[in-house]
């Protein structure tokens, strides 16, 4: 693009990507023949030549330095939920006159050796074998990032152990990716497909978050430690009014978004949307919506960005699901489409009914695939504070079920009862079996915001994600288990033959909705009624993670990960490990916060309120007055000060115990079961007390001020 143009574009259009090495970088910057290289090698995958891989090192390294790097780091999603990095200057060893020189060689590109052994692996890797690689992911851009810590080149990178065992997010959803794009052709081609040479998962997801004040945030070590609120009495208003929703927002959280846009859109994130969420001081952001293992990277930058953002502004992200009790938590909505490389979306009812039959095979196929992995679903939404969330009258209950829609259904429920689809609801006449759905994204406006898998027009929304967590695993559920879905309906008509295609397509509509439309519900997930019916329709419920862990390594999961060459058997049970030990971990780590600001802060102050009431009491009735309201008030402080000292031993005896028992699932049902109740039981005396103590005793920031005063 010349100058000219540039010059006319808005900021935030000249702003985009400007701290990434895009394709329109690469273009300019790279020979012609290592720039075709790394396209096919982008596009089909494959390796690098060394010499090509030394020329787009150099490049990067220059371009990174004229942008003011120092450094560059291999930046991966460790199996810790969070992003790692390690930081190397460019800087070459001194040469002999004692100068240095900038440097990143296609080696260091391309892998890096980070020590591994401080990584979560379940067991992959013991910490004497520390050996881990970094690989470069050439598909996601590397980007540099500006911070305190001056301009750092971030090249985003796949982690896995020496023997090739994956250790991260990143490698099973770049092999999860793979087998989709493989069976989805193969359906495509069978429909006569003949231009399309690739199937990419597509993926938006929608970022809920809250923002404190930081000075406040610093003065609960309960959020510092661990996210989120453990005490702290319900405010007088919360989000009974519905006014905070798409509600206005306030100068200087508007000041911040501007800022974390910036940032994002710098980083080549296309940060879309935003707004205020259903809880006071709750907001949203949503980009729009790229490749998956892009999407992937994104979400991680967003939330880094939505974090460093905060602090410069004097403020605090909580990404936690349930920061406070009692108002709504924090979610995200995975938006997950099927594109091919020319432009058609595999979620899209198209206009002819030849188009409506592939339509129909693809979403009986999604159905077919949620039924049956709805447990493998359901974990890869698991998280520690999730178990706060899910079925907790804000966020789909722990039930998968899918929504389809009024339309959808009845064409479902016809072909069903009738092997074909004559009339749907209301319209003209249908054609073999199902014409024109095209209008479908239209009719999608009857939004279900209770359903966890929502079918919204030409995307499935998978809306029971963590806030925290990366979007990795929920991905490379619904890829591997739709691939396999794919693979079973290719291979029988692929066994039909021509003659019978048509037949054996309809045939396969028909049963795989028959068998599996109890998996559809459009009515309210979030009733009681639900949890019943589903139960009678055998739909698996699984509210604690504890309990959805399983799901790894269950024989079906097993069989279907391995097959399709997502997960070894080996990688599933080290995932499985990991989760129990960071479910232990997590509630370890709250159990001992609670049980300091107890003893060092709420009984402290609870017998200092006792004692004013006491003083008082001896004064008034000193002077005659009437203290019978004091007395009362004190005899009520008392008891919980007697209550919560009680529940304190006690959660001090059961963390003990669990905390000596090794680790794994009975550990982790351990803390589930008795640690967990025995924090609520604490909770309670003491948010009692905060309810009757004088606001200046209260050793650190309430609810209200958390949330009204930013
Ligand atoms: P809603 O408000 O209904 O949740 P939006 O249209 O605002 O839906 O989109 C929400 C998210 O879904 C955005 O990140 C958007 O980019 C993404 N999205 C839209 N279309 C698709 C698609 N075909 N595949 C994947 N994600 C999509
Ligand atoms: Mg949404």
């Amino acid at each position: 693009m010349n100058l000219m143009d540039r010059e006319q574009m808005p900021i935030s259009a000249n702003l985009f990507g400007e701290d990434v090495f895009n394709d329109v970088v690469m273009q300019k910057r790279l020979p012609k023949s290592a720039y075709q290289e790394l396209k096919r090698a982008i596009g089909e995958g494959g390796n690098l030549s060394p010499e090509t891989a030394d020329i787009i090192a150099h490049e990067m390294k220059e371009w990174a330095l004229e942008r003011g790097a120092t450094h560059y780091t291999h930046w991966f999603l460790p199996l810790t939920g969070v992003t790692a990095e390690k930081h190397d200057a460019f800087i070459s060893a001194p040469l002999p006159d004692g100068r240095v020189l900038m440097r990143l060689s296609g080696k260091e590109l391309i892998k890096g050796e980070p020590d591994a052994s401080s990584f979560p692996s379940g067991g992959l890797r013991a910490t004497f074998e520390a050996r881990g690689y970094t690989i470069w992911d050439c598909t996601s851009p590397a980007f540099i990032r500006h911070d305190e810590g001056g301009a750092t080149l971030c090249i985003p990178t796949a982690f896995c152990s020496y023997t090739g065992e994956a250790l991260d997010q990143k490698t099973p959803l770049l092999r999860s990716m793979e087998v989709i794009d493989r069976e989805a052709i193969r359906l495509l081609r069978l429909f006569g497909n003949t231009t399309s040479s690739h199937v990419v998962p597509y993926v938006g997801a929608e970022q809920e978050y809250f923002i404190v004040d930081r000075e406040k945030y610093l003065k609960r070590m309960d959020l510092v430690f661990t996210g989120r609120t453990l005490f702290g009495a319900a405010p007088p208003k919360g989000q009974e009014l519905d006014d905070h929703y798409f509600g206005t927002i306030l100068p200087r959280i508007a000041a911040y978004m501007k800022d974390v846009n910036e940032e994002l859109w710098r980083l080549g994130v296309p940060a879309k949307t935003q707004h205020n969420e259903a809880a006071p001081a709750q907001h949203e952001l949503a980009p729009i919506y790229e490749k998956a293992n892009v999407a992937v990277d994104h979400n991680q930058i967003i939330m880094q960005t939505l974090k460093r953002v905060a602090t410069r502004h004097g403020l605090r992200c909580l990404l936690h699901e349930k920061p406070f009790a009692g108002v709504n938590g924090s979610g995200k909505h995975n938006n997950w489409s099927l594109m091919t490389d020319d432009g058609f979306n595999l979620l899209d009812p198209g206009v002819t009914p030849h188009d409506n039959i592939q339509f129909l095979l693809v979403l009986t196929c999604i159905l077919k695939a949620v039924d049956e992995h709805a447990d493998l679903l359901r974990e890869s939404a698991a998280d520690v504070g999730n178990d706060l969330r899910l079925g907790g009258n804000e966020a789909p209950p722990a039930i998968i079920s899918v929504f389809l829609g009024e339309q959808l259904q009845d064409v479902l429920e016809q072909l069903i009862s009738t092997g074909k689809a004559e009339q749907g609801r209301e319209r003209e006449k249908l054609l073999t079996g199902v014409s024109t759905l095209s209008d479908i994204s239209k009719d999608s406006t009857d939004r279900n915001r209770t359903s966890p898998f929502a079918f919204t027009g030409n995307k499935f929304e998978f809306r029971m994600v963590g806030s925290r967590d990366s979007i990795a695993s929920p991905n490379v559920v619904l890829n591997t288990i739709v691939a396999q879905a794919f693979h079973e309906a290719a291979d029988i008509l692929e066994a039909a033959g021509e003659e019978r295609f048509e037949e054996t397509v309809h045939d396969l509509i028909k049963r795989y909705a028959a068998e599996h439309i109890r998996i559809v519900f459009n009515g309210n997930g979030y009733s009681e009624s639900w949890v019943t019916e589903a139960r009678r329709r055998g739909l698996p419920n699984l509210p604690s993670m504890v309990d959805a862990v399983a799901a790894l390594t269950t024989e079906r999961a097993v069989k279907l990960f391995t097959e399709f060459g997502v997960f070894s058997r080996k990688e599933l049970e080290s995932r499985m490990e990991i989760k129990y030990e960071t479910y232990s971990k997590d509630i370890h780590i709250e159990a001992r916060t609670m049980l300091e600001l107890t003893g060092k802060y709420f009984l402290p102050a609870m017998i200092r309120g006792a004692g004013k009431l006491a003083e008082f009491i001896n004064a008034i009735e000193q002077a005659g007055g009437d203290a019978s309201v004091q007395r009362n008030l004190l005899t009520e402080l008392s008891g919980l000060i007697k209550t919560a000292n009680e529940a304190k031993r006690q959660l001090e005896e059961v963390t003990k115990q669990a905390e000596r028992h090794p680790a794994g699932r009975t550990q982790a049902v351990l803390y589930r079961d008795n640690v967990v109740p025995a924090m609520e039981a604490l909770r309670r005396p003491v948010d009692a007390a905060e309810m009757i103590l004088d606001k200046e005793m209260w050793p650190v920031p309430s609810y209200a001020d958390l949330m009204f005063e930013i």
